[in-house]
C-alpha cells in the first residue's frame, strides 16, 4: 500500500458526513426538552420583562421628591397604598405621594422611580406592618431608579434561540417565561454499539488468563449520550459470522440510525468482521493519516450508516471524536459540528511519524490567557489511563515529524465547556 491509498483526515471526515442526514423533528413538552437540541428559531411572542417592575421592595414615587433628601434631611411622602407582585396599582401616583411596592410588582401610574425600603424611615423585615401614613425618604432617587422595563430582557418579535442549539437549563426557562409549551426538536439518533472479539467479556465477570473486559462498549455508549442520542446496546459478537450477523439484525431491527463496531478494521489478516461486512454491506476499509485511529470501515450495511473503529481503546475513543461523534451530531441537527479549538503552547519535544497525530494532553490555562500544554505521558493506543489524565487532545499536523518543545499546536478542548453550539 502506497502514501496515497491513505486518507487525509479531513477528506475522511467530509465522507463520512456525506453518508449522513439530518434526522426528523418532532415535538416535545417543554419538560422534557433539556438536552435536545432545537428544530426551529424562536421568535418571542412576548416581551420580557412583559411590564415595567420593580427590582426591589421599597417605595414607587416621583424622582423629583427625592431631590435633596438625605440621611438628616428626609422627605416625608404621603402613602396612598400599596402593590405586591401579582396585583395591579388602581390610580395614578401624584407628586408629593408614594406606593409601596414590592419586588416584580408592576410600577404604578405616574411613579418613576423605586427607592429600597432600605432607604426609607420604614423597616423592610416587617412585612405585616400595616401600611403607614407617611414614609420618609432617606436618600435621593434618580429617574428609573430600580425599575426593569419591559422589553429590556428581549422584545415580542425579536428572535431569542437558533435552530440548531442544544437546549440547556437556561433555555428551557426562557421558553417557560415566552410561553411555549411544547419545544420543536430533531429526533434523537439511535445508535447501535456493538464490540467484537472472543477475547471480551462483560463488565461484570472475573478476569481470566486471555480474556479482557468489553471497554469499548460503555465507553462508546457514554459517548453517544453524552452528545445527547440513544445508545442502542448490541453487546459483543463473537468472531464468528453468524454472531456478527446476528447482532447487527438486532440493530436493524432495533431501528438503529447508525452502527457503531469496534475493532476488526485492520486491512490485511483475516477477519470476521471485514468479511461479513464485504458481504452484507457496501463498506469500504481505509487507513486514515491519523494517529492513533488509522484503520476505520465506512459505509453501508444493511442500508443503514456503519463506522467501524479500531479495537484499542484509545484509538476507539479518539476516532469516536473525529468521526463518529460530528456524525452523530449531524444526525442530531445541531450547527455546530465542531468540538472549541485553541491555540497551545506543548512545553516538551515530542515526535510523530508524519501521521496527524492526537496527542492525548493536559492543557492548562494561564492569568495572561495563555494556554499550555503537556501530553499524558505514554501514548500507546492501548493506554487507557492517557485518555483518563487528559483534558484535550493536541494535534500535530500531518507532515511535522519533529516537534521542538514550545512549539504553538492547535487542541481539541474536549473538556471546554459549550461544545454543541
Ligand atoms: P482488533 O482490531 O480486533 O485486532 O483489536 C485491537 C485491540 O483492541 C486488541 O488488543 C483487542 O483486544 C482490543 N479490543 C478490541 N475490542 C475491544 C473492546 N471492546 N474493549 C477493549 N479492548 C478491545
Ligand atoms: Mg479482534
Amino acid at each position: 500500500m502506497t502514501k496515497a491509498d491513505f486518507l487525509p483526515v479531513q477528506e475522511a471526515l467530509a465522507k463520512v458526513l456525506a453518508l449522513f442526514q439530518t434526522l426528523p423533528t418532532e415535538t416535545v413538552p417543554l419538560d422534557q426538552s433539556a438536552g435536545r437540541i432545537l428544530a426551529e428559531d424562536v421568535i418571542a411572542n412576548d416581551s420580557l420583562p412583559p411590564f415595567d417592575n420593580s427590582g426591589m421592595d421599597g417605595y414607587a414615587l416621583k424622582a423629583a421628591d427625592t431631590s435633596g433628601a438625605n440621611d438628616r434631611n428626609p422627605v416625608s411622602l404621603r402613602v396612598i397604598g400599596e402593590v405586591a407582585a401579582g396585583s395591579v396599582f388602581d390610580g395614578t401616583l401624584r407628586r408629593g405621594e408614594a406606593v409601596r411596592i414590592m419586588t416584580g410588582a408592576p410600577i404604578p401610574d405616574g411613579a418613576d422611580a423605586v427607592i429600597r425600603i432600605e432607604d426609607t424611615g420604614e423597616n423592610y423585615g416587617d412585612s405585616q406592618r400595616p401600611l403607614p401614613d407617611l414614609v420618609s425618604i432617606k436618600a435621593e432617587v434618580g429617574p428609573a431608579n430600580a425599575i426593569r422595563y419591559a422589553g429590556s430582557d428581549l422584545r415580542a418579535g425579536q428572535k431569542i434561540l437558533s435552530a440548531g442549539r442544544k437546549i440547556r437549563p437556561q433555555e428551557v426557562g426562557v421558553l417557560a417565561s415566552l410561553g411555549v409549551p411544547q419545544v420543536p426538536v430533531y429526533r434523537r439518533p439511535k445508535v447501535g454499539i456493538l464490540a467484537t472479539g472472543d477475547e471480551l467479556i462483560p463488565v461484570e465477570e472475573e478476569l481470566v488468563p486471555g480474556k479482557i473486559r468489553n471497554s469499548n462498549g460503555y465507553a462508546q455508549a457514554a459517548q453517544i449520550e453524552a452528545l445527547g442520542a440513544e445508545a442502542i446496546r448490541l453487546g459483543v459478537a463473537k468472531d464468528t459470522p453468524e454472531d456478527l450477523r446476528d447482532k447487527l439484525q438486532a440493530g436493524i431491527d432495533a431501528n438503529v440510525d447508525l452502527f457503531i463496531s469496534s475493532a476488526g478494521v485492520s486491512v490485511g489478516v483475516y477477519d470476521v468482521v471485514t468479511d461479513v461486512l464485504q458481504k452484507g454491506g457496501n463498506i469500504n476499509f481505509w487507513k486514515v493519516r491519523m494517529r492513533p485511529g488509522k484503520p476505520l470501515a465506512v459505509g453501508l450495511y444493511g442500508g443503514i450508516p456503519y463506522l467501524g473503529l479500531p479495537g484499542n481503546p484509545v484509538s476507539a475513543m479518539v476516532s469516536f471524536e473525529r468521526f463518529a461523534r460530528p456524525a452523530i451530531l449531524k444526525m442530531a441537527g445541531a450547527k455546530n459540528l465542531d468540538r472549541p479549538t485553541r491555540t497551545v503552547i506543548f512545553r516538551e519535544p515530542i515526535r510523530s511519524d508524519g501521521r496527524e497525530t492526537y496527542v492525548r494532553a493536559i492543557i492548562k490555562r494561564h492569568p495572561d490567557g495563555s494556554l499550555t500544554a503537556i501530553s499524558t505521558g505514554d501514548q500507546g493506543s492501548h493506554v487507557m489511563t492517557s485518555l483518563v489524565k487528559a483534558n484535550g487532545l493536541v494535534i500535530i499536523p500531518e507532515g511535522m515529524r519533529e516537534v521542538p518543545p514550545d512549539t504553538e499546536l492547535q487542541a481539541i478542548m474536549t473538556d471546554w465547556p459549550n461544545e454543541v453550539f
